[in-house]
């Protein structure tokens, strides 16, 4: 065999996977599984492109990074961040400690909700999207369901009131015009015989604003009309008061004050509301349904409910965070919570402590937003790390934990109200890196 033959005979493929795990961090089996195809695919190259292949799968593995977006809720970084770490031990989730028999997953849920919210009982499930499905399917199935024609919308990913409501098995009565419905629109619609309305739904507009020559009908208006009344408010502000929040935060920003909570339209008058578990609320992935509890035994009763269901995985960390509005100390202990009600001198001293350490990047004001489609006119005055061009790929690229920023204005900004400050070391670190 001459030189050159060996030179380009390829590597084997145990070999390349094993010079490959000096590079990333994946599974011995992983690597062997890019350098196979590797090998297969470009003989000439397989190196390279083994390390490529191993590269891109380990960057597309879900990883804890650090939101510098000022995008508080940001629905591809998992909206809410929040998390509990659970020592190796099982969950009483459908246990009764007391006397040792099958209990209800939702029975400590729904106490603790009915004491916040005055609600009479509640279910979990795994979304919103889910909560509005299993209720339509429910309570409305094969009967007509009322929806002002300017809240038949669409919430993001696909998910359409009108496609929802058929595949419920329930029919839409689009009622009033895009900019205009009134009580008397549903009420007409109820009148209308062969309609046979089981529900009217008021769905929250959270994604967008509409300004100008438009007027809804309020949940007081129409709960003395004699349909089951179903508000899906998306957002989950439990009290529109926020009692949790600090009394130098009074006014209320509008964001919080004006839009519609769970305490409120049960006060007036809603039968049932539907809304995450992972937007302003500040918790886990879900989907909380609460109301009258006649509905929700209805729902709980559900097929569909079983398939639905979340598991202690996002039951255990509701709870806790259910407490803590109940214990007060949510801007504490509840992540989205504790980023709004951050005083902006305390960012401000936070931009002009990392910028010095760092010696790299210029501390500007920002404004950041609510984000996860919840208030999405309001801004929140913000503190950010501004460093000239694109360096988003850059941070992407810091270790241990990838620094998300926002490119604008030719700048790249590291907004601090979404980022704990527990992170800040890190941003220093990639900082400085970035700087030699
Ligand atoms: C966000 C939202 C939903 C969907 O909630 P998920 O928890 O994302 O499934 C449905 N309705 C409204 C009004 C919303 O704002």
């Amino acid at each position: 065999m001459t030189e050159g033959e060996i030179a380009q005979r390829p590597p084997s493929v145990d070999a390349l996977a094993r010079a490959l795990a000096n590079e990333v961090d994946l599974p011995h089996a992983v690597l062997v599984d890019c350098a196979r195809r590797a090998i297969s695919q470009q003989p000439d190259n397989a190196k390279e492109l083994a390390a490529r292949l191993a590269g891109e799968l380990s960057a597309s593995l879900m990883s804890e990074v650090i939101n510098a977006t000022g995008v508080l809720l940001h629905t591809n970084l998992g909206r809410a961040p929040f998390a509990v770490s659970q020592g190796r031990r099982a969950t009483a989730v459908e246990f009764d400690l007391a006397d040792g028999s099958r209990g209800s997953r939702h029975t400590s849920i729904a106490a603790l909700l009915q004491m916040l919210t005055g609600a009479e009982d509640a279910l979990v499930v795994n979304n919103n999207a889910a909560a509005v499905l299993l209720v339509l399917s429910a309570l409305a199935e094969g009967r007509g369901v009322a929806v002002a024609r300017g809240e038949s919308v669409e919430i993001g990913g696909g998910f359409r009131v009108p496609d929802v409501m058929r595949r419920s098995g329930a029919q839409l009565i689009d009622v009033g015009t895009t900019n205009r419905t009134r009580r008397s629109d549903y009420e007409e619609a109820c009148e209308v015989a062969e309609n046979d309305i089981a529900m009217l739904l008021k769905v929250h507009p959270s994604n967008f604003s509409v300004e100008g020559f438009v007027e809804s009908a309020s949940v007081r208006d129409l709960a003395t009309l004699s349909p089951v009344l179903a508000v899906d408010l998306g957002s989950g502000l439990l009290d529109s008061q926020a009692p949790w929040l600090p009394a130098d935060m009074r006014p209320l920003p509008s964001w919080v004050s004006d839009e519609p909570s769970v305490k409120q339209s049960i006060e007036d008058g809603a039968d049932i509301v539907m809304f995450s578990g992972d937007k302003l609320l500040g918790g886990p992935q879900c989907g909380i349904i609460a109301g009258r509890q006649e509905l929700i035994e209805r729902c709980a009763k559900h097929p569909l409910m079983r398939a639905l269901r979340p598991g202690h995985h996002a039951l255990v960390p509701l709870q806790q965070v259910l407490l803590s509005y109940l214990e007060r100390d949510v801007t504490e202990t509840v992540p989205f919570w504790a980023m709004v009600s951050t005083p902006i001198v305390t960012l401000e001293r936070r931009a002009e402590r990392i910028t010095t350490a760092a010696q790299f990047g210029e501390m500007r004001p920002s404004l950041a937003v609510v984000g996860a489609g919840a208030a999405p006119a309001a801004t929140l005055p913000s503190w950010a790390v501004v460093i000239p061009g694109d360096a988003s790929t850059a941070l992407r690229n810091a270790r241990p934990f990838p620094v998300i920023a926002r490119v604008s204005d030719g700048s790249t900004w590291i907004d601090l109200r979404s980022v704990d400050e527990s992170n800040d070391r890190y941003i220093i670190d990639a900082l400085i890196h970035l700087r030699q």
